[in-house]
Parts: C-alpha cells; sequence; structure tokens
C-alpha cells in the first residue's frame, strides 16, 4: 500500500459518505490510472434509483469495459471503500481491470452491520447437459 493508494482510497471513503448522505448505502469507488489520475467515481445508487445492480463497483466495471482499451483497463486500479461483494467482483474480473485496492473486507462490513442483509438462495443443476451445450459449443 503506496502513499498514493491510501490517498485514493480515502477519496473512495469520502465517496462512501456522500453516498450514505443522498439516501443510499454507504459504498463508494473510483478507477484510477497507472499515474493516479482519478477516471470516474462513483457511489451506491440502489436506492434512490430502485436498482439492485447499482453498486459502485459494478457501474466502475460497466464503465471500464465500455470506455477502456483492454490494456487501459489492465493498468487501471479500482479504489473501494469495501471489498467488493460477488455480484461485482464478477463484473471486474470481466472488465479487464488489473487491480482492486479495498479498505473494510467483507468480514468487517459484517461485524458493523446489526442485521443479516444477505438471503439464501437454493440454487439447483447442472442439468440436461448434452442440451444446454449446444448452444455453447464452438462460441469460445
Ligand atoms: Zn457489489
Amino acid at each position: 500500500m503506496t502513499p498514493d493508494d491510501e490517498r485514493l482510497l480515502r477519496r473512495a471513503i469520502e465517496l462512501a459518505a456522500a453516498g450514505r448522505a443522498s439516501g443510499n448505502p454507504p459504498f463508494g469507488s473510483l478507477l484510477a490510472a497507472d499515474d493516479g489520475t482519478i477516471l470516474a467515481e462513483e457511489h451506491n445508487t440502489t436506492i434512490t434509483d430502485r436498482d439492485i445492480s447499482l453498486h459502485p463497483e459494478l457501474k466502475l466495471a460497466v464503465w471500464a469495459a465500455r470506455e477502456l482499451t483492454p490494456e487501459a483497463a489492465a493498468a487501471t486500479t479500482m479504489y473501494t471503500s469495501c471489498q467488493p461483494c460477488g455480484m461485482c467482483t464478477g463484473a471486474i474480473e470481466r472488465s479487464g481491470l488489473g487491480r482492486v485496492v479495498y479498505a473494510l473486507s467483507g468480514a468487517q462490513l459484517d461485524d458493523l452491520k446489526s442485521v443479516t442483509t444477505a438471503a439464501k438462495v437454493t440454487m439447483t443443476g447442472p442439468a440436461l447437459h448434452d442440451e444446454a451445450k449446444v448452444p455453447v459449443e464452438g462460441y469460445y
């Protein structure tokens, strides 16, 4: 963790506070080029936009995939106030971003909550392999 990492992480924490002040969950993130230039900033807007997918990390991963070349994305770091959730981690991996620096871990976040917010979902599978593989074979 460099002094520049800490400066940019503090900015992500400021964005988290701004998100909370706007009536949303307290999470903020930004993208920075390898010279420390901030490319984009976001905070959580899941409440005000009534969209469960609007975590700042997901919004920035989508932005990076749209706006950056693969080389630029790989040289870009996401700074985020909390460790990305599973949804955002998947998007970050698909975006090509090269690095994530976070403040609170998921476990540290859970320790700050007075209620459990994650619901359990039942997943069933794999199934129908021979039929399901048909539209996939040869695509990759
Ligand atoms: Zn997330």
